[in-house]
């Protein structure tokens, strides 16, 4: 891993959660504006970026399983409510003076551009934060898989993921008080012992291309620009 001022080319992933704030669903406005400011000042500090956001704030493919909408019907709900959260999150950065595009791997033709890899380069060669919506396009997937995909794709230093957590820990440090996070863990180690820093999926794809992930909290006001800097709390996964 580069060190930090190195970092030329950033991907964060944001879960759809982190978007909710205190609210119980959807999209809190200070926290959309939080976040959205953080993202801006690691753009003024001269980092192109890339942003994959979840969409769990609205709704998760796999939790529709036991009604009649089944997983592929459900993971394409999924999807489109990523759409949603990227279009929110570029529309507040723009409103914060910062350019910004939604290129979605699913058609939305009406709303935003369709994800191509030639197109994505360019916008964020010009200085565009680029959100790259609907995941990986496919089912059985999540967008963390999509965030480690369009990271190697595009060639980013480093995969930025922002959490509820301030990195990897032995256990879940909400229920286990003896968990103890790790200041540096590899991408096999946190595979076998199922860290639960990502689905097995992007893990096995980061370790594979050799992308380094940065795990900190989203939820720690100015943790963002601060990891950008080298500084807080956080975990780095890699080999
Ligand atoms: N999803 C999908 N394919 C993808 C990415 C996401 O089908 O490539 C769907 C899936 O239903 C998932 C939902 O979109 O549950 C929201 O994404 P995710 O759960 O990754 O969001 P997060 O937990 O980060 O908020």
């Amino acid at each position: 891993l580069k060190p930090p001022s190195e970092w030329r080319r950033l991907l964060l992933k944001v879960s759809g959660e982190a978007l909710m704030g205190d609210s119980a669903f959807g999209i809190s406005q200070p926290t959309l504006q939080r976040i959205s400011s953080e993202i801006v000042a690691v753009v003024n500090s001269g980092r192109e970026v890339g942003l994959v956001i979840g969409g769990g704030n609205f709704l998760r493919g796999a939790n529709l399983a036991l009604t009649a909408v089944d997983r592929v019907a459900g993971d394409q709900m999924g999807m489109l409510a990523t759409v949603m959260n990227a279009v929110a999150v570029a529309a507040q950065l723009r409103a914060l003076g910062t350019e910004a595009v939604v290129l979605s791997a699913i058609d939305v033709p009406v709303i935003c551009d369709r994800f191509t890899h030639r197109g994505a380069i360019q916008h964020m060669a010009e200085g565009r934060v680029v959100l790259f919506a609907a995941g990986t396009g496919h089912p059985f997937f999540t967008t963390d898989t999509a965030a480690v995909l369009r990271a190697v794709e595009m060639e980013c230093d480093v995969l930025l993921k922002g959490t509820q957590v301030d990195g990897v820990y032995t256990a879940d440090p909400n229920r286990d008080p003896t968990a103890t996070r790790y200041d540096r863990v590899g991408h096999q180690e946190a595979l076998s012992k199922n860290l639960g820093v990502m689905d097995a999926a992007a893990i096995a794809l980061a370790r594979d291309n050799g992308l380094p992930i940065v795990v900190f909290s989203i939820q720690d006001t100015g943790a963002l620009p601060k990891v950008v800097r080298g500084e807080g709390t956080s975990t780095i996964v890699a080999d």
